[in-house]
C-alpha cells in the first residue's frame, strides 16, 4: 500500500524548531513508512487523499492499563484515596478472562485511535486466572492485548510486568495472585515466550519497588537489557511508597532502582511525583525517561510531579492516560503546563512544540519505536489530523497550529488517523471497529456484571 496524502497544514520538523507548513504532500511507501514530505505543494493533486486540518505525528500513549477504563464514572462517587480506588480496581481485575479482556481492550484501543493515539504502552500485569491458576497459554491475557491492538489498528508495546508482592516483605494478597509469577525468574521465562509482530513490540516492567523484592529487581533489568527492550516502572506516585521503602531499605525508591540497575536510557519512570533532589539527579544522570499521567495523577489526588525540573535536568518526558479517567492526549499535554502554572503562579514553562514532542517523538522512543513520532522521510507513516474549524479550534491563525492543538483542541477534534500508511479513522469514524461506544458499553457491562 503506497498512498499519497495531502494535508491542508502539517506540523513539521525544522532546523530552528517545528513549523506549520501548508499544502503538504506526504507520500507513503510499501512497508508503511513515509517516502517524502513536500510542503507548499499546491492544491490536492488527483489521486491523493485529502486531509483537511492540521497533520501532526500520531500520539503515543506511553502508559496504559486497559482494564481501568471499566472504572470510568464508577469511581467518581464518594470520597477516598488512591488506596480505596485501588480496591474498586481490583474487583474489575478479578472479573476478566482472555475473551472478555480482548473485547474490552479492543474497544479501549479503538477509543484511543479516535483520540489520535497510534501507539500504546500497555503496562500489563493481569497475567493469570483468578487465584493465580495458569491459563493453557500462560500468556493468554498478554496475547489478548496484542490482538486487541491489531483489531483497533494501532501499535502496541506490551510492557509485561513483574508483580510479585503486596509490599516490602509481604506476599501477594488474593487479588494480586493473578499478577504474580511467583518469582522474577518465572516471570522472565514466561515473558520470554512473547514474540513481537509487525504492530507489536515487547518490553518489560517492574510494577513498583513495592511489588518486586529488591533482590529480584536485577533479574527484570537484565531481561530487558539482553533484548534492548523498554523497561518501565511506577515510581513514587504515593508518599506511602517512599515511607515504606525508607523503612525497609533505608533509601528512596529511586535510589533502590538505581542501585539495582533499573534506571537508564531505555527506562521510563512513571509518575515520579514525590522525589528528593538526589532522586532527580539520579534520574537525569542516568537519562531515564519520565512518563507523566496528569489526568490520572489529578484524578487520584497524587500530587504534581516535578516534570519541568526533570526535563530541565535532561530527562525526556512522555505522556500517558494510565487509568483512562479520560483518553485525550491533548488534555494530558496541556495539563503538564497548566499544573505548573497553578503551582508557580507564572505562565510559559512548556512550549506547545515541546508538549507535542513529548506526546509523539519522546513517547514513541520510550516504547521502543524510535522510528515513529516525526513527520519526515523514512519515519513510520503514523499521523493524526486535527480539525482547525471546530467550535474549539476555529479562529487562531494556522501558524499557531501547535498552540491550538495543545491548548484548545480535544480528542473530539481528531478527524483522521493513519497508522503504517493505512487510514484507520476517517472523518471521525473508526474504520475497523464499527461502533466504538457500543463496544465499550457492552464490554464494560460484561466486566462489571461478573
Ligand atoms: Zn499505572
Amino acid at each position: 500500500m503506497s498512498l499519497t496524502y495531502w494535508a491542508q497544514y502539517a506540523w513539521l520538523p525544522h532546523v530552528n524548531g517545528p513549523v506549520v507548513e501548508r499544502d503538504v504532500l506526504v507520500s507513503t511507501v510499501h512497508g508503511g513508512r513515509i517516502g517524502k514530505v513536500t510542503p507548499d505543494a499546491g492544491p490536492c493533486p488527483p489521486g491523493a487523499v485529502r486531509l483537511e486540518g492540521l497533520l501532526v505525528p500520531g500520539q503515543a500513549n506511553a502508559h496504559s492499563h486497559a482494564f481501568h477504563r471499566a472504572l470510568r464514572g464508577t469511581v467518581q462517587v464518594g470520597s477516598g484515596t488512591f488506596w480505596t480506588w485501588r480496591d474498586t480496581m481490583y474487583r474489575v481485575a478479578c472479573a476478566l478472562d482472555p475473551d472478555s479482556y480482548l473485547a474490552l481492550a479492543t474497544a479501549v484501543y479503538a477509543e484511543m485511535a479516535l483520540a489520535g493515539i497510534t501507539a500504546v504502552g500497555e503496562f500489563h500485569y493481569l497475567h493469570h486466572a483468578p487465584g493465580g491458576a495458569r491459563y493453557a497459554d500462560p500468556n493468554a491475557m498478554g496475547e489478548a492485548l496484542i490482538e486487541a491492538a491489531a483489531r483497533a489498528g494501532i501499535r502496541i508495546t506490551l510492557l509485561d510486568t513483574c508483580y510479585l508482592a503486596s509490599g516490602f516483605g509481604t506476599g501477594p494478597t488474593r487479588p494480586q495472585l493473578r499478577f504474580s509469577d511467583g518469582d522474577a525468574d518465572a516471570w522472565a521465562a514466561r515473558a520470554a515466550d512473547l514474540k513481537p509482530r509487525e504492530h507489536a513490540r515487547i518490553g518489560a516492567a517492574v510494577h513498583s519497588v513495592r511489588a518486586v523484592p529488591a533482590d529480584q529487581l536485577g533479574t527484570v533489568a537484565h531481561w530487558s537489557a539482553m533484548r534492548r527492550a523498554p523497561l518501565h516502572v511506577h515510581l513514587s506516585e504515593q508518599t506511602a511508597e517512599n515511607d515504606a521503602c525508607l523503612t525497609a531499605h533505608g533509601v528512596t525508591p529511586t535510589r533502590l532502582l538505581a542501585d539495582h540497575g533499573v534506571l537508564g536510557p531505555r527506562t521510563s519512570a512513571v509518575h515520579a511525583t514525590h522525589l528528593t533532589e538526589e532522586d532527580i539527579r539520579l534520574l537525569s544522570d542516568s537519562s531515564t525517561t519520565i512518563c507523566m499521567c496528569p489526568t490520572t495523577e489529578r484524578d487520584l489526588a497524587d500530587g504534581i510531579g516535578p516534570a519541568r525540573q526533570l526535563a530541565s535536568a535532561g530527562c525526556p518526558v512522555t505522556l500517558g492516560s494510565d487509568s483512562h479517567a479520560v483518553i485525550d492526549p491533548f488534555e494530558e499535554a496541556r495539563a503538564l503546563e497548566l499544573n505548573e502554572r497553578l503551582r508557580t503562579r507564572t505562565r510559559g514553562h512548556w512550549t506547545a512544540n515541546a508538549l507535542l514532542r513529548a506526546g509523539s517523538e519522546h513517547g514513541h522512543a520510550s516504547l521502543g519505536w524510535p522510528e515513529a513520532g516525526r513527520i519526515e522521510a523514512g519515519a513510520l507513516a503514523d499521523f493524526t489530523v486535527l480539525a482547525l474549524d471546530s467550535v474549539r479550534t476555529a479562529g487562531p491563525p494556522a501558524r499557531l497550529g501547535a498552540e491550538t492543538a495543545v491548548f484548545a483542541a480535544s480528542a473530539a477534534d481528531v478527524r483522521h488517523v493513519v497508522v503504517g500508511g493505512r487510514q484507520i479513522v476517517r472523518d471521525g469514524v473508526h474504520q475497523l471497529v464499527a461502533d466504538v461506544p457500543s463496544a465499550l458499553r457492552d464490554s464494560i457491562a460484561a466486566a462489571l456484571a461478573s
